[in-house]
């Protein structure tokens, strides 16, 4: 929707508000870290989200790979909580729909606009939905990121979906731990080496279980897992900002995180593989500090 269409309608008053130097759009670990460093640098930030600290950083079972982190997602968001606390930093909810280039740039969030002469872009990856039960048994035995949880799988019978034949590689890294992986290929041609991967030419219908997952309805039958990895491409955030260029589903960025829009950074898993803490909050820094330098280079 074009954003005259959308201001259309909003008194004055609403729309004549704070130009920011720069808005973060994204509550999690990306967003977060970006929004950490732009308060260091004292600028005047604003920190949009839907939610805080998003359900896929809360959700993890074990985090092996972050340094110094000995715990699960929930420890890692009330350490990040405690530290918000104490540098004064608070998100601002709100489900952006729309960021619309220019100088400044405009953001809308329902019936909200907002300004900035910058904006971070930190929205992660659309992971749930696409088979009826994933969303509900995230980090209780769903998972999309086979270097984070393989290891959780040692000896047991799990399911992969594949989107796409490129992720051939993680099923394969998967039967490395699991007794058993059935390989449910939504692509044509599916080959692999392991022994242990059981090709399905299906889309599962639905995860089903209790506290945990414990079963994929298929056509035929059900069929034990003791987890589901999902396994599939980033949804396109084209949506949200018109132009942006994206490749592969991610978006398009230099070392400087900047994209092809003019003052607008990308970081975390909304830039692409590989999924993790670690990249995120490195992306989010290396962005803030783009952000700042941009708006030193092109003072108002
Ligand atoms: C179960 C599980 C376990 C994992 N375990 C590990 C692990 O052990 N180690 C590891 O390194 N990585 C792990 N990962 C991967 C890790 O969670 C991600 O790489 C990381 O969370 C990416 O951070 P992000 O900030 O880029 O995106 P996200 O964490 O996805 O955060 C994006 C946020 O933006 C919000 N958002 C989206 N669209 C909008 C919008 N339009 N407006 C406002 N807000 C919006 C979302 O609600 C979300 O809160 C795991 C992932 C899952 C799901």
């Amino acid at each position: 929707m074009r954003l005259l269409d959308r201001i259309v309608g909003l008194c004055y008053t609403e729309i004549m508000q704070t130009v920011y130097d720069v808005i973060v759009v994204g509550g999690g670990i990306a967003g977060y870290s970006a929004a950490l460093t732009l308060h260091s640098l004292k600028r005047n930030t604003l920190w949009l989200g839907a939610d805080l600290l998003g359900e896929k950083l809360r959700a993890a079972e074990y985090v092996r790979n972050y340094p110094a982190l000995l715990g699960n997602g929930a420890l890692f968001a009330s350490r990040i909580e405690e530290q918000m606390a104490r540098e004064g930093i608070s998100l601002t909810k709100a489900r952006v729909d729309g960021i619309y280039a220019g100088e400044p740039f405009t953001l809308t969030a329902g019936e909200q606009v907002f300004s900035a002469r910058a904006v971070i872009l930190a929205t992660g990856v659309e992971t749930a939905g696409a088979v009826r039960g994933e969303e509900n048994f995230l980090g209780r035995g769903v998972s999309y990121c086979a270097v984070c949880d393989g290891a959780l799988y040692r000896g047991k019978t799990i399911a992969a979906v594949l989107s796409d034949g490129k992720f051939a590689e993680e099923a394969e890294y998967l039967a490395g731990f699991a007794k058993e992986v059935h390989a449910f290929c939504l692509y044509p041609d599916a080959s692999f080496h392991a022994p242990n991967i059981v090709v399905h030419k299906e889309k599962p219908l639905a995860v089903e279980g209790g506290m945990r997952v414990e079963k994929l309805l298929l056509k035929g039958g059900e069929l034990p897992v003791d987890g589901v990895f999902f396994l599939k491409n980033a949804a396109p955030p084209a949506a949200l900002v018109g132009g942006l260029e994206a490749e592969g589903g991610a978006v398009k960025v230099g070392r400087d995180m900047s994209t092809n829009l003019r003052g607008l950074f990308a970081a975390g898993d909304v830039t692409g593989r590989p999924y993790q803490y670690a990249k995120a909050a490195g992306e989010g820094l290396v962005a803030a500090y783009s952000a700042h330098a941009f708006l030193q280079e092109n003072r108002a």
